[in-house]
């Protein structure tokens, strides 16, 4: 799952960020209100964790702007507001312009993960959270694999590598669009790093028959399963 963070607390940032990285999303961050409404103009986001304490636009009017688009477009986009611990009208407001759960600083970061995984299912009820590809499914939510009915063991990145290539089945992906699904702005990724990724995925995945094919030069294609 791609998730932006609008936080200008620095370190609160860079802890979400890891902690969130590290259930396997690609996190962006930025500080200004103005910046993230541009962002979820331009890209998709499955959440937003959005401050409300924010330096010139506001968190109140980053969720005004943000709900005043079309978010019907890419499907639901779930808001998680932060707010000072004195404030309480403040998520009376939040949740006035569309939030859908609010948490108050300071926050236990378990606590946190649990909200934005239980938001996740929530938006992601309809759109079916399981893919499944021959003996492979992944649960999208709580972002387990399983291969042949066994836990499969993987690395944050690699999980959101093997989630590019499976939304996109019998077509070539270029390593620049792995790159970009997978990273965060922060992020400098190579297309080493990519290859690597994908090793680690086929000396996993090949003994149970599913293959990910190098196209030379560009990219890597995940083929149809046809069996082990
Ligand atoms: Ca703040």
């Amino acid at each position: 799952m791609r998730l932006l963070i609008v936080e200008d607390d620095a370190p609160l940032a860079s802890g979400l960020r890891r902690i969130l990285e590290a259930e396997g999303h690609a996190v962006d961050v930025t500080s200004r209100g103005e910046q993230a409404v541009l962002a979820a103009a331009q890209e998709r986001f499955d959440l937003v964790i959005l401050d409300i304490g924010l330096p010139q636009m506001d968190g109140f009017e980053v969720l005004r702007r943000l709900r005043a688009g079309s978010p019907e477009k890419n499907g639901p986009m779930p808001v998680l507001v932060l707010t000072a611990r004195d404030a309480v009208d403040d998520r009376v407001r939040g949740l006035d312009l569309g939030a859908d759960d609010y948490m108050v600083k300071p926050f236990a970061m378990p606590e946190l993960t649990a909200r934005v995984r239980a938001l996740l299912r929530r938006s992601q009820a309809h759109g079916g959270p399981r893919i499944v590809h021959g003996p492979l499914a992944l649960d999208t939510v709580a972002r387990r694999a399983f291969l042949k009915n066994e836990p499969l063991e993987r690395a944050a990145r690699e999980w959101a590598v093997l989630e590019v290539l499976l939304g996109k089945v019998e077509k070539i992906v270029s390593k620049e669009a792995i790159i970009q699904a997978v990273a965060g702005w922060g992020d400098d990724l190579s297309p080493n790093a990519i290859e690597v990724y994908v090793s680690r995925l086929r000396s996993k995945l090949e003994p149970a028959g599913i293959k990910i094919r190098t196209v030379r030069g560009f990219g890597y294609m995940l083929e149809e399963f046809k069996g082990s």
